[in-house]
């Protein structure tokens, strides 16, 4: 069912030679460094419909979060077991779901970014079926597998309907006395009547790492700080099962990127991507300048679980021109480098990570588009909670992640994507 390209080593040695020479001519622009938020030029082909004004009343939003939960967790007979695990910005609870006993982790979180919506769905889909269903295939999973969901990471943002929290910069001063007179870290953004944190850079590889003044404002390539309660509130729940389990947690981080990407080569090359994934953004050869400090870092094991994320959602589907098989590597040029991630900033302690990229926002679809998107993000962490039910995952070639088609960036058209990021990252 599943064909694949055997181009890619030359590929990413194609990409760079290509990026020494723009360099060299001097091509580079400045742009927005927020690929996911901000689609590059490749993205023009005819064909993307999106939605002006699609009904968002069918997402799951905080307030029906919590009510949701209970009910699955009494639905599950407390096979599912639901707890507060941390307080947003404005006072939202954060939950965390767990189900399974299994001596295997996965963490899995959604709308870190707070209008990135289908994961929580996909979550709380998950949760449903793995709370009452009682088939040999959900038994073997809930034997080897825990599963620590934690639906909707950032609810301030969510119920703003934006990418980031709502804290304010004398919140954070408040938190950490030590920080009054030092500048805003990079990723805090202040507009006229908003203020807030991109979460997803607010990570440190060092778990009990405490803010310091001379560390600010900081880099997109460097870690962050840890000044939000919510990322906080991830990273306790990460160290907690670090504690509990012998091996660091697999973790999956649930986003969503532009509308319009699409995939190049493979046997769905031209079609929309759905789901793009991705293994740390480390920097070159494989973040080898982090191996020194970092020896539990293994690309190879992330890759390994993004392939078979990749796979749970080609298999579920008997054609692969469905578009709920048209999976793709998200941007990933060997200079990206977000050490600030949590998925990074995790990876960096030893755990297998994986980006979900869903195609589109929340509002760029109506219902019947997301629900497809929705179906997909389950599809992918189903193939990998059974990969790891079954000791696939250790089968696996991490270098058959390469031959899932990408959606652009590897290619001459799309190589201003990777030199605007590079012109935009601070000194
Ligand atoms: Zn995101």
């Amino acid at each position: 069912m599943r064909q694949k390209s055997r181009v890619r080593r030359a590929g990413r040695a194609t990409a760079a030679a290509l990026f020494a020479g723009s360099l060299a001519m001097g091509l580079l622009v400045s742009a927005n460094p927020a690929v996911e938020a901000a689609p590059a030029a490749k993205r023009d082909r005819p064909g993307c419909q999106t939605t002006d004004d699609p009904p968002t009343n069918k997402w799951t939003f905080h307030n029906e979060l919590g009510r949701e939960l209970t009910a699955i967790q009494r639905k599950s007979l407390g096979r599912v077991k639901v707890s507060k695990v941390g307080e947003s910005i404005e006072g939202r609870a954060m939950w965390a779901a767990r189900v399974g006993f299994g001596d295997q982790v996965l963490m899995v979180q959604s709308a870190i970014h707070g209008n990135e919506r289908t994961g929580t769905e996909a979550l709380l889909n998950l949760l449903r079926e793995l709370g009452t269903k009682n088939d040999r295939a959900t038994k073997e999973i809930l034997r080897n597998v825990t599963l620590v969901a934690m639906p909707m990471v950032n609810p301030d943002g969510g119920e703003l309907n934006r990418r980031q929290n709502a804290i304010t910069w004398d919140q954070v001063v408040e938190q950490y006395p030590q920080l009054e007179g030092a500048p805003p870290a990079w990723y805090f953004s202040q507009t006229q009547d908003q203020t807030g944190f991109d979460l997803n850079r607010d990570f440190h590889p060092q778990l009990d790492y405490q803010p310091r003044p001379q560390d600010l404002p900081g880099r997109q390539v460097d870690a962050g700080f840890y000044l939000s309660p919510e990322s906080q509130a991830i990273r306790d729940m990460y160290v907690d099962l670090r504690e509990e389990f012998d091996t660091p947690p697999a973790v999956v981080d649930l986003h969503h990127a532009g509308p319009c990407g699409r995939l190049e080569g493979g046997p769905q090359d031209g079609k929309l991507v759905s789901v793009e994934l991705d293994y740390p953004p480390l920097g070159v050869n494989d973040g080898a300048a982090y191996e020194q400090e970092w020896p539990l870092l293994d690309q190879d094991l992330s890759r390994r679980y993004a392939l078979a994320a990749a796979n749970g959602m080609q298999d579920a589907v008997v054609d692969d021109q469905s578009p709920l098989a048209a999976v793709g590597r998200y941007v990933h040029f060997d200079e990206r480098e977000y050490e600030g991630q949590g998925r990074s900033a995790f990876a960096l302690n030893g755990s297998p990570t994986v980006l979900f990229e869903v195609r589109g926002q929340a509002d760029d679809f109506g219902q019947k588009g997301m629900k497809m998107f929705v179906t997909a993000v389950q599809n992918g962490l189903d193939g990998i909670i059974e990969s790891m039910a079954t000791d696939e995952i250790e089968d696996l070639d991490g270098d058959d992640f390469f031959d899932l088609a990408h959606t652009g960036w590897e290619t001459q058209a799309d190589r201003d994507a990777r030199d605007e990021w590079l012109a935009d990252a601070p000194n």
